[in-house]
Protein backbone atom coordinates (compact mmCIF):
# COMPACT_ATOMS: atom_id res chain seq x y z
CA UNK A 1 0.00 0.00 0.00
CA UNK A 2 1.22 3.35 -1.03
CA UNK A 3 2.36 5.74 1.27
CA UNK A 4 2.28 3.58 4.54
CA UNK A 5 5.17 2.59 6.75
CA UNK A 6 6.67 -0.71 6.93
CA UNK A 7 7.37 -2.24 10.47
CA UNK A 8 10.83 -3.61 11.21
CA UNK A 9 10.93 -5.55 14.53
CA UNK A 10 14.33 -7.07 15.76
CA UNK A 11 14.52 -9.93 17.86
CA UNK A 12 18.52 -11.06 17.56
CA UNK A 13 19.62 -14.03 16.07
CA UNK A 14 22.91 -14.51 13.67
CA UNK A 15 22.04 -11.50 11.56
CA UNK A 16 22.69 -9.20 14.25
CA UNK A 17 25.72 -11.51 14.94
CA UNK A 18 29.29 -10.02 15.32
CA UNK A 19 32.67 -12.43 15.14
CA UNK A 20 36.44 -11.74 15.71
CA UNK A 21 36.53 -10.96 11.98
CA UNK A 22 35.76 -11.88 8.41
CA UNK A 23 36.63 -15.47 8.54
CA UNK A 24 34.72 -16.84 11.84
CA UNK A 25 31.59 -18.06 10.22
CA UNK A 26 30.52 -20.55 12.94
CA UNK A 27 32.02 -18.71 16.25
CA UNK A 28 30.13 -15.53 16.81
CA UNK A 29 27.64 -13.54 19.37
CA UNK A 30 24.02 -13.45 18.00
CA UNK A 31 22.16 -10.63 18.87
CA UNK A 32 24.77 -7.90 19.42
CA UNK A 33 23.54 -5.33 16.91
CA UNK A 34 20.34 -3.27 17.01
CA UNK A 35 17.80 -3.36 13.82
CA UNK A 36 18.96 0.41 13.42
CA UNK A 37 22.06 -0.63 12.51
CA UNK A 38 21.04 -3.53 10.33
CA UNK A 39 19.27 -1.64 8.37
CA UNK A 40 21.53 1.38 7.65
CA UNK A 41 24.12 -1.14 6.40
CA UNK A 42 21.81 -1.83 3.69
CA UNK A 43 21.16 1.56 1.73
CA UNK A 44 19.31 0.09 -1.15
CA UNK A 45 16.25 -0.05 1.64
CA UNK A 46 15.68 3.56 0.79
CA UNK A 47 13.47 2.69 -2.39
CA UNK A 48 10.92 0.73 -0.14
CA UNK A 49 10.75 2.71 2.79
CA UNK A 50 9.54 4.56 4.78
CA UNK A 51 10.21 2.64 7.87
CA UNK A 52 9.71 2.68 11.76
CA UNK A 53 11.48 0.22 13.54
CA UNK A 54 11.06 -1.86 17.26
CA UNK A 55 13.73 -3.60 19.14
CA UNK A 56 11.80 -6.32 20.23
CA UNK A 57 14.61 -8.24 22.00
CA UNK A 58 18.05 -8.42 20.81
CA UNK A 59 19.11 -12.79 21.92
CA UNK A 60 19.72 -16.09 20.52
CA UNK A 61 17.09 -17.23 19.03
CA UNK A 62 17.73 -20.49 21.25
CA UNK A 63 15.90 -17.89 23.82
CA UNK A 64 12.56 -18.04 22.01
CA UNK A 65 9.92 -19.49 24.68
CA UNK A 66 6.54 -19.17 24.66
CA UNK A 67 6.38 -16.03 26.76
CA UNK A 68 8.44 -14.59 24.36
CA UNK A 69 6.28 -15.66 21.40
CA UNK A 70 3.44 -14.98 23.12
CA UNK A 71 5.07 -10.91 24.08
CA UNK A 72 5.83 -10.63 20.14
CA UNK A 73 2.02 -11.92 18.75
CA UNK A 74 0.89 -8.93 21.08
CA UNK A 75 3.23 -6.48 19.37
CA UNK A 76 2.71 -7.63 16.13
CA UNK A 77 -1.03 -7.45 16.48
CA UNK A 78 -0.99 -4.13 17.51
CA UNK A 79 1.22 -2.52 14.83
CA UNK A 80 -0.56 -4.72 12.10
CA UNK A 81 -3.98 -2.70 13.60
CA UNK A 82 -2.17 0.58 12.81
CA UNK A 83 -3.42 2.00 9.13
CA UNK A 84 -0.03 3.69 8.43
CA UNK A 85 1.58 0.18 8.31
CA UNK A 86 1.29 -1.63 5.09
CA UNK A 87 3.90 -4.53 6.30
CA UNK A 88 6.02 -5.68 9.20
CA UNK A 89 9.39 -7.19 8.99
CA UNK A 90 10.85 -9.35 11.68
CA UNK A 91 14.58 -10.13 12.24
CA UNK A 92 15.16 -13.17 14.07
CA UNK A 93 17.61 -16.13 14.61
CA UNK A 94 17.55 -18.98 12.43
CA UNK A 95 17.31 -21.79 14.87
CA UNK A 96 13.52 -21.07 15.77
CA UNK A 97 12.60 -19.12 13.23
CA UNK A 98 10.07 -22.38 12.34
CA UNK A 99 8.18 -21.95 15.84
CA UNK A 100 8.01 -18.47 16.14
CA UNK A 101 6.48 -18.37 12.45
CA UNK A 102 4.22 -20.58 13.14
CA UNK A 103 3.39 -19.32 16.49
CA UNK A 104 2.86 -16.25 14.67
CA UNK A 105 0.79 -17.57 11.85
CA UNK A 106 -1.50 -18.99 14.66
CA UNK A 107 -1.85 -15.82 16.74
CA UNK A 108 -1.62 -12.83 15.03
CA UNK A 109 -4.62 -10.93 13.13
CA UNK A 110 -4.06 -9.67 9.77
CA UNK A 111 -3.98 -9.72 6.31
CA UNK A 112 -1.07 -7.51 5.79
CA UNK A 113 2.30 -8.92 5.13
CA UNK A 114 4.17 -10.48 8.32
CA UNK A 115 7.66 -11.37 7.15
CA UNK A 116 10.40 -12.96 9.19
CA UNK A 117 14.19 -12.96 7.98
CA UNK A 118 17.62 -14.01 9.37
CA UNK A 119 20.68 -15.02 7.91
CA UNK A 120 23.17 -17.66 8.40
CA UNK A 121 26.18 -15.86 8.49
CA UNK A 122 26.74 -13.13 11.20
CA UNK A 123 26.91 -9.52 9.90
CA UNK A 124 30.81 -9.39 10.42
CA UNK A 125 31.19 -12.70 8.30
CA UNK A 126 33.14 -12.84 4.75
CA UNK A 127 29.74 -12.87 2.40
CA UNK A 128 27.20 -12.16 5.19
CA UNK A 129 23.73 -13.10 4.16
CA UNK A 130 22.00 -10.40 6.08
CA UNK A 131 21.97 -7.55 3.73
CA UNK A 132 20.38 -9.45 0.63
CA UNK A 133 18.30 -11.05 3.48
CA UNK A 134 16.64 -8.35 4.89
CA UNK A 135 16.39 -6.57 1.61
CA UNK A 136 14.14 -9.29 0.05
CA UNK A 137 11.99 -9.50 2.88
CA UNK A 138 11.32 -5.77 2.48
CA UNK A 139 10.69 -6.17 -0.78
CA UNK A 140 8.11 -9.01 -0.39
CA UNK A 141 6.70 -6.93 2.66
CA UNK A 142 5.94 -4.54 -0.05
CA UNK A 143 4.27 -6.56 -2.83
CA UNK A 144 0.86 -6.82 -2.90
CA UNK A 145 0.76 -10.45 -3.67
CA UNK A 146 2.37 -11.31 -0.26
CA UNK A 147 -1.37 -10.06 1.08
CA UNK A 148 -3.43 -13.05 3.44
CA UNK A 149 -0.37 -15.57 2.57
CA UNK A 150 -0.12 -15.95 6.33
CA UNK A 151 3.08 -15.13 7.82
CA UNK A 152 6.22 -15.91 5.56
CA UNK A 153 9.89 -17.12 5.59
CA UNK A 154 12.01 -15.11 3.31
CA UNK A 155 15.76 -16.67 3.45
CA UNK A 156 18.31 -17.21 0.30
CA UNK A 157 15.91 -15.81 -2.40
CA UNK A 158 12.88 -17.71 -1.54
CA UNK A 159 9.65 -17.74 -0.08
CA UNK A 160 8.52 -20.35 2.36
CA UNK A 161 5.06 -20.70 4.38
CA UNK A 162 5.50 -20.42 8.21
CA UNK A 163 3.29 -23.78 8.68
CA UNK A 164 5.77 -25.73 6.17
CA UNK A 165 9.09 -23.81 6.50
CA UNK A 166 12.02 -25.68 8.47
CA UNK A 167 15.78 -25.26 8.81
CA UNK A 168 17.17 -28.26 7.01
CA UNK A 169 20.79 -27.63 7.44
CA UNK A 170 23.38 -26.45 10.05
CA UNK A 171 25.35 -24.01 8.34
CA UNK A 172 24.17 -23.64 4.61
CA UNK A 173 23.01 -20.54 3.57
CA UNK A 174 19.88 -22.50 1.34
CA UNK A 175 18.82 -23.76 4.66
CA UNK A 176 15.10 -22.85 4.85
CA UNK A 177 12.08 -25.04 2.61
CA UNK A 178 10.85 -28.26 3.41
CA UNK A 179 12.00 -31.34 1.79
CA UNK A 180 8.75 -32.45 0.10
CA UNK A 181 6.57 -29.15 -0.77
CA UNK A 182 8.80 -26.94 -2.07
CA UNK A 183 9.09 -23.38 -1.90
CA UNK A 184 5.69 -21.17 -1.73
CA UNK A 185 7.88 -18.54 -3.91
CA UNK A 186 11.15 -16.82 -4.89
CA UNK A 187 11.89 -12.64 -4.74
CA UNK A 188 14.13 -11.76 -7.93
CA UNK A 189 15.20 -8.40 -8.68
CA UNK A 190 13.12 -6.77 -6.20
CA UNK A 191 10.12 -8.48 -7.23
CA UNK A 192 8.05 -11.31 -5.46
CA UNK A 193 6.47 -14.34 -7.57
CA UNK A 194 4.14 -16.93 -5.27
CA UNK A 195 3.54 -20.53 -6.98
CA UNK A 196 1.16 -21.36 -3.53
CA UNK A 197 -0.75 -20.27 -1.23
CA UNK A 198 -1.28 -21.73 2.18
CA UNK A 199 -4.65 -23.76 2.56
CA UNK A 200 -5.07 -24.22 6.17
CA UNK A 201 -6.06 -21.95 7.91
CA UNK A 202 -4.28 -18.84 9.48
CA UNK A 203 -3.86 -15.64 10.97
CA UNK A 204 -6.89 -13.39 10.06
CA UNK A 205 -9.03 -17.45 10.08
CA UNK A 206 -7.16 -18.37 13.17
CA UNK A 207 -9.03 -19.11 16.36
CA UNK A 208 -5.90 -18.64 18.51
CA UNK A 209 -5.64 -15.30 18.04
CA UNK A 210 -3.73 -13.47 21.02
CA UNK A 211 -5.80 -10.54 22.01
CA UNK A 212 -4.02 -10.76 25.90
CA UNK A 213 -0.91 -12.19 27.99
CA UNK A 214 -2.03 -15.56 29.06
CA UNK A 215 0.42 -18.48 30.44
CA UNK A 216 0.51 -21.49 27.84
CA UNK A 217 0.29 -24.89 28.53
CA UNK A 218 3.35 -26.85 29.12
CA UNK A 219 3.53 -29.39 26.14
CA UNK A 220 6.41 -31.41 26.19
CA UNK A 221 8.12 -33.72 23.41
CA UNK A 222 9.66 -36.33 23.47
CA UNK A 223 11.96 -37.74 20.67
CA UNK A 224 12.32 -41.48 20.71
CA UNK A 225 15.43 -43.56 20.02
CA UNK A 226 16.13 -47.11 20.09
CA UNK A 227 16.07 -48.76 23.30
CA UNK A 228 14.96 -45.48 25.57
CA UNK A 229 14.50 -45.62 28.78
CA UNK A 230 10.03 -45.66 28.87
CA UNK A 231 10.35 -44.06 32.43
CA UNK A 232 11.42 -40.32 30.80
CA UNK A 233 8.22 -40.60 29.11
CA UNK A 234 6.45 -40.27 32.58
CA UNK A 235 8.83 -37.54 33.67
CA UNK A 236 8.08 -35.32 30.76
CA UNK A 237 4.05 -36.52 31.20
CA UNK A 238 3.99 -35.39 35.14
CA UNK A 239 5.55 -31.45 33.89
CA UNK A 240 2.91 -31.16 30.92
CA UNK A 241 -0.47 -30.98 30.41
CA UNK A 242 0.02 -32.09 26.83
CA UNK A 243 2.78 -34.68 25.22
CA UNK A 244 4.17 -34.87 21.55
CA UNK A 245 5.86 -38.25 20.53
CA UNK A 246 8.65 -37.47 18.23
CA UNK A 247 8.09 -41.84 17.14
CA UNK A 248 10.43 -43.97 14.45
CA UNK A 249 9.69 -43.62 10.83
CA UNK A 250 5.55 -43.10 10.64
CA UNK A 251 5.72 -42.38 13.84
CA UNK A 252 5.88 -45.68 14.69
CA UNK A 253 5.95 -46.54 18.55
CA UNK A 254 7.40 -49.71 20.17
CA UNK A 255 5.57 -51.76 22.73
CA UNK A 256 7.44 -50.62 25.61
CA UNK A 257 6.21 -46.97 24.68
CA UNK A 258 2.35 -47.88 23.93
CA UNK A 259 2.11 -49.69 26.80
CA UNK A 260 3.95 -46.58 29.24
CA UNK A 261 1.79 -44.13 27.01
CA UNK A 262 -1.61 -45.67 27.25
CA UNK A 263 -1.24 -45.26 31.31
CA UNK A 264 -0.48 -41.14 30.48
CA UNK A 265 -3.74 -39.51 30.42
CA UNK A 266 -3.13 -36.22 28.69
CA UNK A 267 -3.56 -35.44 25.30
CA UNK A 268 -0.81 -36.95 23.00
CA UNK A 269 0.08 -36.62 19.44
CA UNK A 270 1.78 -38.86 17.47
CA UNK A 271 4.31 -37.58 15.38
CA UNK A 272 7.65 -38.23 13.93
CA UNK A 273 11.31 -37.70 14.49
CA UNK A 274 12.00 -37.71 10.32
CA UNK A 275 10.70 -34.40 9.86
CA UNK A 276 9.48 -34.54 6.25
CA UNK A 277 6.35 -36.76 5.20
CA UNK A 278 3.14 -36.99 7.03
CA UNK A 279 1.86 -38.88 10.09
CA UNK A 280 -1.81 -40.77 9.37
CA UNK A 281 -3.78 -41.99 11.77
CA UNK A 282 -4.47 -46.01 12.60
CA UNK A 283 -6.76 -47.75 13.73
CA UNK A 284 -5.75 -47.92 17.37
CA UNK A 285 -4.94 -44.55 18.00
CA UNK A 286 -8.52 -43.80 18.74
CA UNK A 287 -8.40 -46.28 21.53
CA UNK A 288 -5.31 -45.62 22.47
CA UNK A 289 -5.45 -41.92 22.83
CA UNK A 290 -3.55 -40.25 20.13
CA UNK A 291 -3.97 -37.38 17.74
CA UNK A 292 -1.81 -37.43 14.94
CA UNK A 293 0.36 -34.80 13.65
CA UNK A 294 -0.23 -35.00 9.84
CA UNK A 295 2.43 -33.00 8.23
CA UNK A 296 3.52 -31.07 11.65
CA UNK A 297 6.88 -31.58 12.87
CA UNK A 298 6.97 -32.78 16.59
CA UNK A 299 7.94 -28.72 17.54
CA UNK A 300 5.06 -27.33 15.41
CA UNK A 301 2.59 -30.49 16.49
CA UNK A 302 3.89 -29.09 20.29
CA UNK A 303 2.87 -24.84 19.24
CA UNK A 304 -0.75 -25.82 18.02
CA UNK A 305 -1.16 -28.80 21.05
CA UNK A 306 0.24 -25.54 23.50
CA UNK A 307 -2.40 -23.06 21.87
CA UNK A 308 -5.11 -25.97 21.67
CA UNK A 309 -4.96 -26.82 25.34
CA UNK A 310 -5.78 -23.17 26.32
CA UNK A 311 -8.59 -24.68 27.56
CA UNK A 312 -10.06 -27.95 27.78
CA UNK A 313 -10.73 -30.28 24.98
CA UNK A 314 -11.89 -33.28 23.73
CA UNK A 315 -10.15 -35.33 21.15
CA UNK A 316 -13.12 -34.85 18.36
CA UNK A 317 -12.34 -30.83 19.11
CA UNK A 318 -8.25 -31.90 18.95
CA UNK A 319 -8.59 -33.77 15.98
CA UNK A 320 -10.39 -31.24 13.80
CA UNK A 321 -7.56 -28.50 15.00
CA UNK A 322 -5.36 -30.92 13.71
CA UNK A 323 -6.85 -30.77 10.64
CA UNK A 324 -7.38 -27.58 10.08
CA UNK A 325 -4.12 -25.53 11.04
N1 LIG B 1 21.96 -19.38 16.99
C1 LIG B 1 21.47 -18.42 16.02
C2 LIG B 1 20.06 -18.04 16.41
O1 LIG B 1 19.15 -18.78 16.13
C3 LIG B 1 21.53 -18.99 14.67
C4 LIG B 1 21.09 -18.07 13.57
O2 LIG B 1 20.45 -17.05 13.75
O3 LIG B 1 21.40 -18.41 12.40
O4 LIG B 1 19.87 -16.99 17.00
Amino acid sequence: MKGTKIMMIGTGGTIAGTGNGASALTEYRAGSIGVDDLMQAVPALEEYGPFESMQFSNIDSSEMSPYRWGHLALLVNEVAERDDIGGIVITHGTDTMEETAYFLQLTVNTKKPVVMTGSMRPATALSADGPVNLLQAVQVARSENAWNQGVLVVMNGYIDSAREVAKLHTTDVATFGNAQLGHMGCVQNGQAYFYYTPCRKHTSDSEFVLREEVEFPAVGIVNLYGGMDTEILNMVASRSQGLVIGGFGHGTLPQGVRDTLKKIAIPKVRSSRIGNGIVSSNSSDVKEGFIVSDSLSPVKARILLMLALQQERSREELERIFATY
